[in-house]
């Protein structure tokens, strides 16, 4: 439903020895909301999306998951991170397993699902992202843009309540970013929650509900992508623009 937070952080605070990374970060991510993160290098984005999947943690503030605080260990934190699926730019799939058993291997150790049942979703979830033919390969035999919607698949697989990516296209060759990006929009389209750091502007102006510019540890601009793009407020966004526009 929209309009009901699925993410609040607030008042949020992570330092790495005196480098102040996270800074006062207050933000709201509503369910089916697509929230694109933008920014410079350093700038404490890949940090975030590791705070709110409690790769990292953090020093002062609160992170909340449909209303409940990120549990700190044990069962519970292996199911927060089942919930909020992660998608990183280095695609992390396992090189020694096939496509299916990438996708399978989640569900069936975590949620002790059924092996024929977990198949079945696995090659769904492949179909989704149109790769049901590829299932038996493995990573290495795959493209970089196959690899990474595979990745996609495999967080799906645990039907997440939201799916977290750190700069899901930057690895890839240019010709397989879009491949990326359809699918992606195709889940915004579906009404998944997504927080997506990114450098693809373009993505960010068509499937954003909102920009968020982070910088030097805080965040600097919140706003729709119809406003961040033709009048950011800040120097540093305008700067930042100007670079890469
Ligand atoms: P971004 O993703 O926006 O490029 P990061 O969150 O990766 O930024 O990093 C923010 C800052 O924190 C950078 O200066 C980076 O060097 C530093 N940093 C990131 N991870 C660590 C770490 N594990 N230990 C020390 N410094 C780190
Ligand atoms: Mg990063």
């Amino acid at each position: 439903m929209a309009g009901e937070a699925l993410i609040e952080l607030r008042g949020v605070n992570k330092h790495y020895g005196k480098l102040h990374v996270l800074q006062d970060i207050d933000l709201t991510v509503d369910r089916g909301e697509v929230v694109v993160v933008i920014g410079p290098s350093g700038g404490g984005k890949s940090t975030l999306c590791r705070a709110i999947n409690r790769l990292e943690t953090i020093e002062s503030g609160t992170i909340e998951l449909d209303g409940r605080p990120l549990p700190e260990e044990g069962r519970a934190l292996a199911q927060l991170r089942a919930e909020v699926g992660m998608v990183f730019q280095s695609f992390n799939l396992f090189a020694h397993k096939t496509v299916l058993d990438n996708i399978m291997l989640a569900p069936v150790k975590v949620r002790k699902q059924r092996k024929d049942e977990a198949a079945r979703r696995a090659r769904e979830l492949l179909d989704r992202v149109g790769l049901v033919s590829q299932a038996d390969k493995y990573p290495a035999q795959l493209s970089g843009g196959q690899q990474q919607r595979v990745a996609i698949a495999r967080a799906l697989a645990m039907d997440p309540k939201a799916l977290l990516f750190d700069e899901p296209t930057s690895a890839l060759d240019p010709e397989m970013i879009n491949e990326v990006l359809e699918v992606m929009r195709q889940l915004a389209r579906e009404g998944m929650t997504m927080v997506v750091v990114t450098h693809e502007m373009g993505f960010a102006r068509s499937a954003a509900n909102r920009v968020v510019f982070m910088a030097d540890g805080r965040i600097v601009e919140d706003r729709t992508p119809e406003e961040f793009f033709t009048a950011p407020r800040s120097e540093r966004a305008k700067d930042f623009l100007s670079k890469i526009l």
